[in-house]
């Protein structure tokens, strides 16, 4: 279909700010600098009806849909060419606060930062949410299934996820998740029915276009952010990671990241325990962890500040590539080692002073994410560090996940009977095939 044609029918139906040429609205890159490139134009459907009208007329000329939010994901997943890129980002209104059963129903394209501001004005904050900065929208949160970085520490945010609604490929509108399921009947966070939302989760927007969830959320709750300074060495990190286990073991929440950079002078753990059950309660976990450090014999920490209990806030990130790994805990003493002898000097040479190692620990289990800036005209060089680091992984039997390498590895390692019955999902789910098209695992 021509461009011209494509814009002129899309302005018609949803309306003439709605729709523009590539570009206009959507950063050209993701944040690791994947472009989606050769679009047919841009969308910004303002409602679910907008949804169902846009996924019609793109069923009738078979046109692909690529649903965006912030695009802050950096392994760059989707395939655009042809495609009518769906920014969702208009669609972005709070739909219902139940204060009594702790629940937020809101529309898909509403940004973390602007739903938690919203929460806090009433004393509630999320239950969980990515790291990444305040724009990453709540549909892509169950679209990436987006677990790794804060997830950890209070399970995934889909782990939070009660209510769903999405716009299939054929232009019907699924409900999923028991808050969605009856009507007129309170929010469950379990219906006794098998359950849909598990399947749009990590789906990328292969299966359909979510427009609208229901989630778990909790009362705002005091925080204290400890930063500890360190001498890196494999001593302070296996004390670390032997810090973060009785953490978990005594059930204690703290939001965990250990942050090692060029520069040993900057190297710090920051741990943010929340008090969930007041002032006295953080007093208490605050006095358990200095003790523990103690008893390690690592430093004490070099400052504590109470901190506004969010998620978001400072300043917001450059891009950056990155190999993260997950990682059980054994071993991210063994991935530290890597960093300090073999990544950190090449990563000095390759970047302007932007690069380091992040090692989230939660009670969910571990994660370390190498990540670094590309200097310009060094691109070559930063494919070869990247692909030498995830050799360092393969030798160390871990696996490493990271965008595009990642989505062609797994692939080849999938079930084939598992691809069989996700290809015939998507054929129910999606009969014309153009939902995201571009996603590996369909
Ligand atoms: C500094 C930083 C830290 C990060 N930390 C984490 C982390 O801790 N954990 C983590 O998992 N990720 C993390 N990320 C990656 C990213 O921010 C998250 O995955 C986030 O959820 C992406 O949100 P987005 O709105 O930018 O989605 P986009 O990048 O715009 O889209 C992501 C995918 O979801 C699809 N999609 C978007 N909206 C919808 C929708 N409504 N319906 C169907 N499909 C849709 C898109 O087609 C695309 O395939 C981080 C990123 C940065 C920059």
């Amino acid at each position: 279909m021509k461009r011209e044609a494509a814009l002129r029918e899309l302005r018609r139906l949803l309306g003439p700010e709605a729709a523009g040429i590539p570009g206009g609205r959507l950063p050209a890159c993701d944040f690791g600098g994947w472009p989606l490139s050769g679009a047919l134009a841009e969308a910004a459907p303002a409602s679910q009806a907008q949804v169902v009208a846009l996924v019609r007329w793109a069923a009738k000329r078979a046109v692909a849909l690529v649903p965006a939010g912030a695009r802050s994901s950096f392994w760059g997943s989707s395939a655009s060419r042809g495609a009518v890129l769906v920014d969702l980002r208009r669609m972005n209104r709070l739909l219902g606060l139940d204060e009594v059963e702790r629940s937020v129903r809101v529309e898909a394209g509403i940004a973390t930062a602007a739903l938690e501001e919203r929460l806090r004005r009433r004393g509630l904050a999320m239950a969980a949410c990515p790291d990444g900065f305040g724009d990453a929208t709540l549909g892509s949160m169950v679209a990436n299934d987006t677990t790794a970085g804060y997830g950890m520490f209070a399970g995934p945010a889909s782990a939070h996820l009660v209510g769903l609604r999405v716009v299939l490929g054929t232009g019907e509108v699924l409900r999923a998740g028991a808050s969605s399921l009856y009507r007129g009947l309170p929010a469950f966070s379990r219906s006794g029915l098998p359950d849909f939302s598990g399947l749009f989760l990590a789906s990328e927007g292969a299966l359909g276009i979510v427009t609208e969830m229901t989630l778990r959320i909790k009362p705002l709750s005091p925080r204290r952010v400890l930063i500890l300074r360190y001498a890196p060495s494999r001593a302070a990190f296996e004390g670390l990671a032997r810090l973060a286990r009785d953490l978990r073991s005594a059930r204690i929440c703290a939001h965990w990241v250990n942050v090692s950079r060029l520069s040993p002078e900057e190297d710090e753990t920051r741990i943010e325990l929340e008090g969930e059950l007041g002032p006295e309660e953080l007093e208490r976990r605050c006095a358990w962890l200095a003790a523990r450090l103690r008893r390690l014999g690592l430093p004490g920490p070099e400052r504590t500040e109470n901190e506004p209990a969010r998620w978001f806030g400072g300043e917001r990130p450059r891009r950056w590539t990155g190999v993260s790994v997950s990682a059980p805990y054994g071993n991210i003493s063994r991935i530290q080692s890597l960093w300090l002898k073999r990544w950190r000097p090449r990563a000095r040479r390759l970047t302007e002073g932007e690069a380091g190692l992040r090692t989230y620990f939660g009670l969910e289990g571990t994660a370390a994410l190498l990540w670094w800036r590309r200097r310009e005209g060094l691109e070559r060089e930063s494919a070869r560090f990247e692909a030498a680091a995830r050799r360092d992984l393969a030798r160390l039997g871990l696996p490493y996940r990271l965008g595009r390498a990642w989505g062609e590895a797994a692939k080849a390692r999938l079930d084939p009977a598992y691809r069989r019955r996700l290809r015939w999902l998507k054929r129910c789910f999606d009969p014309k095939g153009i939902m995201n098209p571009g996603v590996g695992a369909f």
